[in-house]
């Protein structure tokens, strides 16, 4: 799965030092929507900038579930003022792909995809700023950072025996596989709701195993009563109150509030939540808060962090705390970073 955690391409030491350093002013790491919303708003202030994408274009929403529907309305993901059209009030995961694409080639936006950024070195000294880049294919020296690196990369993990067989999966991505089988969803969010509302309507036997006492309060009010009724009536079991024990080739074995339990299983989906690769940020030398949302230190009025030159833009500006910021609420950051950048005549 493209989503997931993959191993790191390792560049030989010897082969970077060689390597031509390509010269930025400004590197914009992430093209989602708020990595092209920088680029935009870079490209329409006259700023020569770079995104260097590890995945495809909106590499994030690529992964979503296939059939996912947005809760926000579609001129609440626009950026730079593109309207973004829809033929219902919600649109699709395939609407904002193509909205997105078509921003891109309208305005020409300097993209270049499957392209990860392994490593940064910061080389100011006195009252210069610079940094090297290194990616998967080339090194850079840039001005300029705007990390917008989203939070979707790194599933929480059920961390129990099991996890890795080839049955079990982080990123649920549409129905049909699961038709006719025996199917555990893991996690009562949008996500888990989702994916055992659907699995079930394509023919799957769906138990949901779930920690909390009931189906999460932040699900889409017009789904959260589907699931609902469907576990009231009984055609999707739900253990609430309960987790996995360990998952084995056919079976599943989980702790409720009567005990352990064996259930027979083919599939599992665990849609247990993703995290933010803080480690990244601190390498680069970014302060995060001591508390558990471990939020990254950002001038407000800025978007810079404690690093001289090194800004953050998007989701993950929340730390641990995801919910908080989303395209609608964070676009806004773009516009904040260059016209600071323009202000203080960084370029
Ligand atoms: C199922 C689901 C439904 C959602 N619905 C909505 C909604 O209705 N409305 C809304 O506003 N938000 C919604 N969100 C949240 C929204 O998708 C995110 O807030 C949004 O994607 C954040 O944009 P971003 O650009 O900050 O990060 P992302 O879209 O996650 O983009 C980050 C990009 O950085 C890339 N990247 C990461 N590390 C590196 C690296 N080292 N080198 C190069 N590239 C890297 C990633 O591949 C990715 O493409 C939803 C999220 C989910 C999971």
């Amino acid at each position: 799965m493209s989503g997931g955690i993959k191993p790191k391409i390792s560049v030989p030491p010897t082969y970077l030092c060689s390597m031509a350093e390509t010269e930025v002013p400004l590197i914009i790491i992430g093209a989602g929507p708020i990595g092209l919303a920088c680029a935009l708003e870079a490209k329409k202030a006259g700023i020569s900038y770079l995104v260097l994408e590890k995945g495809s274009l909106v590499n994030s929403l690529f992964n979503y579930p296939a059939n996912m529907t947005f809760f926000s309305t579609s001129e609440r993901l626009e950026i730079g003022n593109v309207p973004f059209v829809s033929s219902s009030p919600k649109p699709t995961r395939a609407e904002a792909l193509e909205y997105y694409r078509r921003v891109k080639t309208a305005f020409d936006l300097q993209v270049n995809l499957y392209e990860e950024v392994l490593d940064v070195e910061n080389k100011s000294g006195g009252s210069s700023i610079s940094f090297r880049i290194i990616t998967s294919r080339a090194v850079y020296r840039c001005a300029r950072i705007i990390v917008c690196t989203g939070f979707y990369d790194i599933p929480y993990l059920l961390d129990v025996p099991g996890e890795n067989l080839p049955k079990v999966t982080h990123y649920y991505k549409e129905p049909h596989p699961y038709a006719f089988r025996k199917v555990m969803v893991v996690g009562s969010q949008n996500s888990s709701v989702d994916a055992a509302l659907e699995t079930w309507r394509k023919g799957a036997e769906v138990t949901m195993v779930i920690r909390k006492p009931e189906i999460g309060s932040r699900v889409k009010y017009w789904v959260r009563p589907d699931i609902i009724n469907r576990i009231e009536e009984g055609s999707i079991r739900a253990y609430f109150n309960s987790s996995i024990l360990e998952i084995r080739e056919l079976e599943v074995d989980i702790m409720t509030p009567e005990g352990k339990l064996t259930l027979a299983n083919d599939a599992v989906i665990a849609t247990t939540g993703y995290q933010p690769n803080l480690a990244f940020l601190r390498k680069l030398g970014i302060r995060l808060s001591d508390d558990e949302i471990l939020c990254p230190y950002i001038k407000e009025e800025t978007q810079e962090t404690n690093v001289p030159g090194i800004y953050l833009a998007g989701v993950i500006c929340g730390g641990m705390n995801t919910h908080r910021l989303f395209i609608e609420n964070s676009r806004v950051h773009a516009a904040t970073i260059i016209n600071h950048l323009k202000s203080t005549g960084s370029f």
